[in-house]
């Protein structure tokens, strides 16, 4: 398929073209990835879009809840996409978000586009990929895009910063609960979401509820004039799943109202330009034979105590 009879495909809103053009966009072909910025560079839509983040450890409930709030998405009659950023698959080749075949219901539905996380490459290279992807979805007629990840190193921060709005879901727990929260976390929050808020835990996720409530009050906010929201849901049984996207719709609103809407999608794009740059002048010095061998030059120096690491570091970017 050309790029040509690609974009057309994709803005015809045509499934196949659109799994073909995510693919050109994974690809780590040089040749691929020419045209698959050909691509990107000419889509567009004109569409209101909302982006959402989701993330939490691996059990709490995450593939349910998108499967809960996919489906009632669709039944509102808007199309959704679900992509998402693994971080463990460049490591390990293995992938915690599970290979298992997950949202089985969901995938079966003419409305969902379900595109499991690119299983190649470094964190910053899949979130990129992610990124590209989230776009074609849009030009693709999508109205929801929820990118899913675990709460597991980096990848959290990568995803709150190409979403609108970043919802992190936890496990009912009662006094420990804030324990389980990773320092930085708390400030990328937009919607806290305690899942599992049924059975003999329904009490305890109300109270953690109420925990993380109080904890938030002794931060700075994200948005001076937009509080953190909290809920509590069951994915199972689907209850406060409605009640959560009127949440999020009421972020939504609020940014929009304060002119953060725009705003916040720019400043990610201009970061997002600063990164590829940054990534790219690294990628191009480490990827130099002969900047390979003065590095290992100065490594020796530094070995041997002949020279200081600050020395070594001034000395090698003046050479090159
Ligand atoms: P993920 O790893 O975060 O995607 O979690 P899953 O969606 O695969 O869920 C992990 C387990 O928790 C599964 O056995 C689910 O059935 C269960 N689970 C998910 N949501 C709920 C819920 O709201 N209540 C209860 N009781 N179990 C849930």
């Amino acid at each position: 398929m050309t790029v040509h009879e690609l974009l057309q495909g994709v803005q015809a809103g045509k499934r196949r073209h659109l799994a073909k053009a995510i693919t050109l966009v994974e690809s780590n072909r040089e040749q691929d990835q020419k045209l698959a910025q050909e691509l990107i560079s000419k889509v567009q839509s004109g569409k209101e879009t909302i982006r959402v983040g989701i993330s939490g450890v691996p059990g709490v409930g995450k593939s349910t809840f998108i499967e809960a709030l996919g489906s009632l998405l669709i039944n509102q009659g808007l199309k959704v996409a679900v992509l998402a950023v693994d971080p463990s698959s460049p490591a390990t080749g293995g992938s915690i978000l599970g290979d298992k075949t997950r949202m089985e219901k969901l995938s079966s539905m003419r409305e969902a586009f379900i595109r499991p996380s690119p299983t190649s490459g470094t964190l910053g290279g899949v979130a990129k990929r992610t990124r590209e992807s989230m776009i074609l979805c849009e030009a693709a007629g999508y109205d929801v895009i929820l990118v899913e990840t675990v709460g597991v190193g980096q990848s959290e921060f990568e995803v709150a910063s190409m979403v609108d709005c970043f919802l992190v879901l936890m496990l009912p727990g009662a006094g420990d609960s804030l324990q389980g929260i990773k320092r930085g976390i708390m400030e990328i929050i937009d919607i806290l979401v305690i899942n599992k808020a049924d059975g003999d835990q329904e009490k305890l996720a109300k109270l953690a509820a109420t925990e993380y409530q109080n904890a938030f009050h002794l931060l700075t906010p994200k948005f001076e004039n937009i509080p953190v929201q909290f809920a509590t849901v069951s994915s199972v049984r689907k209850k406060g799943i409605d009640e959560t996207w009127e949440k999020v719709i009421t972020f939504i609103k609020a940014l929009k109202k304060e002119s953060l809407f725009q705003s916040q999608r720019k400043e990610q794009e201009l970061n997002w330009f600063k990164r590829l740059v940054e990534d790219e002048v690294l990628r191009k010095i480490w990827n130099t034979v002969e900047n390979k061998k003065a590095a290992e030059k100065f490594k020796a120096k530094i070995a041997s105590g002949e020279i200081s690491p600050s020395q070594a570091a001034m000395e090698f970017l003046n050479q090159i």
